[in-house]
């Protein structure tokens, strides 16, 4: 076989089988993305019968994190917000109909909404009622046409009908909890008070071993703690189009993902690198 057309071989883990051997890309990455540095012939701590022992394995390691932000940038160096807004209030109106439906749909109801309601005076005008046909699409309509008027109606009765650039002022408008407040405060207003944490950014962030916590606000906490405040706004759109695009929740593409040989999940489709029993998919 001519070089540079041999397939990586899976890890001996079984989780493997069944998985497709895909030709072509898996050669350069695995050349791209070496595996992180083995322990040093003859400098490694002993273990039982003198056999060297491999380094403990740490998945919060200041190395491979940088390495996971490293290949990320290159991977997605662009990434922003999916959806369409030319000012804060929009993006507020976009995310808080984003909840439980694709960025596709929101993209598609939007430009009709404010065309029909320019302003946020517009919106604060209206009874939820009269909101709800132009948003049914984007599904649970009646809850977010409630948030949507009534954050209207909190931004002109008390910010003088401007988006307040902070967070506790943000979370104080009906229907915006930290993921939301994180999307307008670091997309808009490029201010890095936290890490959006979404479905995507949940489900990989389990992948690959950065917090075992299962809530929104714990799984922020530990991002925050783990990556440097100056990565939190790329490090959000970054793994949110890494969810999109490869790192699906059923059947991930690991065969072209760039971090491969740096992720454990239990639910790999496909892995040069032991599983740890203990990963989570
Ligand atoms: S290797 Fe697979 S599971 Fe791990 S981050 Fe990449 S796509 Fe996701």
């Amino acid at each position: 076989m001519a070089r540079g057309t041999i397939t990586r071989q899976p890890a001996k883990t079984g989780r493997h089988e069944g998985a497709r051997r895909m030709p072509g890309p898996v050669a350069p990455l695995r050349k791209k993305f070496p595996p992180l540095a083995k322990p040093a012939k003859g400098r490694a701590p002993a273990g039982k019968g003198g056999a060297p022992k491999a380094p403990k394995y740490d998945p919060l390691a200041p190395e491979r994190l940088r390495e996971i932000l490293k290949r990320l940038d290159e991977r997605y160096p662009k990434a922003t917000c999916a959806l369409h807004h030319t000012n804060a209030w929009e993006l507020l109106v976009a995310t808080i109909l984003s909840a439980q439906c694709t960025d596709v749909r929101v993209n598609m109801v939007t430009p009709i909404l404010f065309e029909k309601y320019p302003t946020v005076q517009h919106f604060a005008a209206l009874k939820p009622e009269d909101l709800e046909p132009d948003i049914r699409s984007t599904g649970f309509f009646r809850n977010k046409a409630k948030s949507v008027v009534g954050a209207a109606r909190k931004l002109v009765s008390d910010f003088g009908g401007e988006v307040p650039n902070d967070m506790e002022k943000l979370l104080s408008l009906p229907g915006v909890a930290r993921k939301t407040a994180n999307v307008v405060l670091g997309t808009w207003f490029h201010n890095a008070t936290g890490v959006v944490v979404d479905t995507h950014v949940t489900r990989i962030s389990h992948r690959l071993e950065l917090t075992r916590e299962q809530t929104a606000e714990k799984i922020e906490q530990d991002l925050m703690r783990i990556i440097p405040r100056e990565r939190w706004i790329d490090f959000s759109h970054q793994v949110i189009w890494h969810g999109r695009q490869l790192c699906v929740a059923r059947s991930p593409k690991c065969v072209e993902c760039p971090l491969e040989n740096l992720c454990h999940a239990a639910d790999k489709t496909w892995s040069t690198v032991e599983i740890h029993k203990s990963a989570k998919p």
